[in-house]
């Protein structure tokens, strides 16, 4: 058997930008260059978001606005209907789509009987469409937080919301086995650590009833949770010792200053590892773990970071797997890091993005945690600007 040495192990080049930009016309690319010139600034994103919301609330017509400009950059559409484009454009490259219907509705019956109708249209989509490998969804979509969290309190629920939070779990139920019966594969997304205990509880759940045949549910594991290795570690083996499938996305974690912030008000040590290497260390040993235990527990990394991609790209090479071996992708967000969904697409792996659809409107809260997400940091330019810049260059010089 050929055996790989350091010297023979894959590398993808992520600063390709040819590949990475290859479907966008030098208009498009031009349009995503000012995007992410203007984001870059963070006076200007601070300032932008002020009169975004301002003016949304006066009704001021900027919905076209939006629409054609940081709404196009990461969005697919408001409805599924209009993510067509995106979904075959993706297709076409050997990029999956999971649609995920991001609108941060208000709490009440009416928003959560809307949102699981939604989150079934995606599932009964993926259902019919190859070119869609899973569905995603938030419990903050169909369940109350406040109940999220008194459910991982001391005290736990009270009698007054046992009746309220049962109702939600029965959405969850009926949306897990839609998945399950039409045989396609669900995230469930990971949240505040005051309410992902719950989360993972019920996701648990789900997945005793649902992945005895093949991994169905996925949970989500933030890294930069000091618990979250020991998690991952202890759901494996329970996944074992319970014989089901283990579905797990890794990522690093969405809500580092919102944790910050309320373990300092509320005065709790944070959950949250104390700098990035130690995140960045758990996130390449959950992969590994994974890997480890590929029988077991199918997995997706969901992440922007070049070297854990490569990291894993190089340990499957190691262990002789496949490229697109059926239980480990990559996945990205659209409207980011292309170089790293195209290329590695291009080089044979399984790769997916997130395509965030909704009305304009109920969508602004995610495209602004984009848009601060893409600001400089400490006056450092943001990786996406940079590549889109070098592509520019590139082509004025082909
Ligand atoms: C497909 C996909 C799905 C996702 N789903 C979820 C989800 O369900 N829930 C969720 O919370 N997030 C989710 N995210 C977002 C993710 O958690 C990260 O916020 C984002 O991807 C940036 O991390 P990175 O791995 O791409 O790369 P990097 O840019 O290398 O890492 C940035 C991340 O490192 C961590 N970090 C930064 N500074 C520090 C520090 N000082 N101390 C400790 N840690 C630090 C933070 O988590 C930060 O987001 C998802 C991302 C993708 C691409």
């Amino acid at each position: 058997m050929n055996k790989t040495t350091a010297s023979t192990l894959p590398k993808i080049s992520f600063e390709d930008t040819k590949i990475a930009f290859s479907a966008k016309s030098n208009y498009q690319l031009k349009k995503a260059y000012w995007i992410f010139a203007l984001m870059n600034q963070n006076w200007l994103v601070k300032l932008g978001t002020f009169f975004i919301k301002l003016f949304l609330f006066l009704h001021f017509p900027i919905k076209k606005l939006i629409k054609s400009t940081i709404f196009e950059q990461f969005c697919g559409g408001e409805t599924i209907q209009e993510c067509e484009a995106t979904i075959d454009h993706l297709h076409k490259l050997k990029i999956g789509t999971i649609l995920d219907y991001s609108v941060e509705g208000e709490e009440n019956e009416k928003s959560f009987q809307t949102t699981k109708q939604e989150i079934l249209k995606t599932i009964q989509k993926a259902h019919e469409n190859q070119a869609i490998p899973f569905a995603v969804f938030k419990m903050t979509g169909i369940f109350q937080v406040e109940l999220l969290e008194e459910f991982q309190t001391e005290s736990g629920l009270s009698e007054e919301n046992t009746d309220a939070f049962n109702h939600s779990k029965e959405l969850l139920a009926e949306i897990c086995q839609a998945a399950h019966d039409l045989k396609v594969r669900l995230f469930i997304d990971a949240e505040e650590s005051w309410i992902q205990n719950t989360i993972d509880q019920l996701t648990y759940e789900m997945m005793e009833r649902f992945n005895k045949e093949q991994a169905i549910i996925y949970n989500t594991f933030q890294m930069y949770r000091v618990d979250m290795l020991d998690n991952l570690s202890l759901a494996i083996q329970t996944a074992k010792d319970k014989n089901y499938f283990l579905g797990v996305k890794l990522v690093r974690g969405a809500y580092l200053e919102k944790e910050r912030q309320r373990a300092h008000e509320d005065e709790y040590s944070e959950p949250l590892h104390k700098d990035k290497e130690h995140t960045d260390h758990d996130f390449n040993a959950g992969t590994l773990a994974c890997l480890a235990n590929i029988n077991q527990v199918h997995f997706c990394i969901g992440t922007h970071n070049e070297q854990s991609c490569q990291l894993l790209i190089e340990e499957m090479a190691k262990q002789n797997m496949a490229k697109n071996h059926p239980n480990i992708y990559f996945a990205q967000l659209l409207g980011m890091s292309d170089n790293i969904s195209y290329n590695l697409a291009a080089a044979g792996y399984n790769v997916a993005k997130y395509v965030p659809y909704g009305p304009v409107e109920s969508v602004m809260p995610y495209l602004f945690r984009r848009a601060e997400e893409n600001s400089s940091i400490a006056g450092q330019t943001s990786r996406e600007f940079t590549l889109l810049l070098n592509e520019v260059k590139r082509r004025k010089n082909a």
